[in-house]
């Protein structure tokens, strides 16, 4: 990770995003704590953190310090034991119909895919929007365009089974974005790819940068190349922020 600490680090907690010119930012989380197993474990352990909207913030740290957990909380895919998640201003713990909202607002990409295997890569995007306000036939236009947008024009019809590692990583990335969502979690996102597919999926994020602007990324990682193309990196250690520090490059 030396290469990427281009600043002295700041102390835990004094790490700001930008500006938010009175709205509330994306994510905001509040002294969170997890507990398992009747509190032995505590994968988080007072974790404090905001992400501006529109920023981008990479989030490592050493296996076990709760990276992945933190991800699931604020897709309310799980329940902190304390604490308080708000994402754009709404607290999770108030959010009372959670597939909604995760489909109106979150996208999520994670290292095992989960694409369903018995359906094409233009299927597997479809089934993103189910439930939404769009027809079939829009819904059918929206993930070739999707597909076409990582790269993936011509192969609608493949089965995940009939696909590399990349390109199934592609495939979820482009499932992620279907609904628009504010936020953007992704999850080691190119734990598990050859240097060529890790290239595409750097090119993508930056792209994603440039053109959805107001879309709030967060992204756990281990890889350098893609801590380096956020705003912001968090180290968590222990379930809580360590420190963090402006990425290079950044405003
Ligand atoms: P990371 O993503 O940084 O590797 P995790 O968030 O997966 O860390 O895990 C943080 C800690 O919580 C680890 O000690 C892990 O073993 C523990 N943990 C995670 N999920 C569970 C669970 N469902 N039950 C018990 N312990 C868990």
């Amino acid at each position: 990770m030396s290469n990427i600490r281009t600043q002295p680090p700041r102390p835990a907690g004094q790490e700001q995003p930008p500006g938010e010119h009175g709205r509330p930012p994306a994510v905001e989380m509040n002294d969170v704590t997890k507990a398992y197993d009747g509190g032995l474990i505590k994968a988080l352990n007072g974790l404090s953190l905001r992400a501006g909207r529109g920023e981008s913030v990479a989030v490592t740290g050493p296996s076990g310090c709760g990276k992945s957990t933190m991800l699931h909380l604020i897709a309310a895919l799980d329940r902190p034991t304390s604490g308080t998640i708000r994402v754009s201003g709404a607290d999770l713990a108030k959010e009372e119909k959670l597939p909604g909202y995760r489909r109106r607002h979150i996208g999520l990409v994670f290292q095992l895919h989960n694409l369903l295997p018995q359906l094409t890569a233009v299927q597997n995007i479809e089934v993103a929007m189910f439930g939404t306000h769009l027809s079939r036939r829009q819904r059918r236009d929206r993930a070739r365009t999707l597909l076409a947008d990582v790269d993936l024009a011509g192969l609608e019809a493949r089965p995940p089974t009939k696909l590399s590692g990349g390109e199934r990583q592609r495939v979820a990335i482009a499932r992620a974005l279907a609904n628009e969502p504010e936020l953007l979690l992704a999850d080691e996102p190119t734990g598990s790819l050859d240097e060529r597919s890790v290239d595409l999926v750097l090119d993508l994020f930056a792209r994603l940068r440039a053109e959805r602007p107001g879309m709030t990324m967060i992204i756990v990682t281990h890889d350098v190349r893609v801590a380096g193309t956020a705003d912001r990196i968090i180290w968590l250690r222990d379930g809580r922020v360590d420190y963090a520090h402006r990425a290079a490059g950044s405003a």
